[in-house]
């Protein structure tokens, strides 16, 4: 579990101000919900935890390290993907242990850590088949084992189901949710679905134009929108 926190951190790209002096603190063990419309730089706020884009000012910590120069591979986080970023010719075993592999790690705990993660997705009975051969909700959970087996502090999660239908999506994101919080694994989960964000996360962070308009619980959110465009985005249909 991790402790991650943003001290007046911002970020641009020439004279883009993409994130705009965010003070954030996601707590051990919490599920944070980031949401906003598109381009307002949620997945740039989450790839700066990730070590895969820099900080242009400010301080991100990890476990109260300051982590902006701290290359991505000794971060211990792990990015949940969309399940098409998975590899077709490999197995479901050889995607989910594949970062292992590369990693260098002895061949018996690759094999402990595939085990316990296939059987906590429920995958144990598909590890021999590939991608194509799996349903799409099968295919997302092979997505999650990767991240799964590199027991990771903190996971992120970047729109994982916006490729999947509204009724696999709902399950989905039931499963996650419950996963996370048997693991107590800290995560950040950003999606641009109103409905989602209210339902899966222990608190939300509304975000606008590369600012954090409102932190708070769904229920905080839902009944005391700070501002108006809080209340039009939260309230308004997808
Ligand atoms: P979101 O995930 O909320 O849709 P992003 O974080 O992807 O938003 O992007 C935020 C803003 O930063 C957008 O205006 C986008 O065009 C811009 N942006 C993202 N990556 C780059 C980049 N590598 N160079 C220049 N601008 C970028
Ligand atoms: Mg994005």
């Amino acid at each position: 579990m991790a402790h991650i926190s943003f001290e007046n951190v911002s970020k641009s790209y020439s004279t883009l101000n993409v994130i705009r002096d965010i003070n954030l603190d996601i707590h051990d063990g919490e599920m944070l919900i980031l949401v906003g419309p598109s381009g307002c730089g949620k997945s740039t706020l989450l790839r700066m935890i990730a070590g895969l884009e820099s900080v242009s000012s400010g301080a991100i910590r990890i476990d109260d390290r300051v982590v902006n120069d701290l290359d991505p591979r000794d971060r211990d986080i792990a990015m949940v993907f969309q399940s098409y970023a998975l590899y077709p010719h490999k197995t479901v075993l050889e995607n989910i242990t594949f970062g292992l592999r590369m990693r260098r790690m002895a061949g018996d705990e690759i094999l402990r850590r595939a085990k316990q993660a296939s059987m906590a997705l429920g995958l144990d009975a598909y590890l021999d088949r590939y991608p194509r051969q799996l349903s799409g909700g099968q295919r997302q959970r092979v997505a999650m084992g990767r991240a799964l087996v590199r027991e990771p502090k903190a996971f992120l999660f970047d729109e994982p189901l916006s490729n999947l239908d509204a009724q696999l999506r709902v399950q989905m994101r039931m499963e996650i949710r419950a996963l996370q919080q048997k693991l107590g694994v800290t995560s950040v989960y950003v999606t641009h679905d109103q409905i989602e964000a209210m339902t899966m996360g222990d608190k939300i962070a509304v975000m606008n134009r590369g600012g954090i308009e409102q932190i708070g619980t769904p229920l905080d959110i839902y009944d005391r929108p700070a501002n108006e465009f809080v209340a039009t985005f939260i309230g308004s249909p997808m």
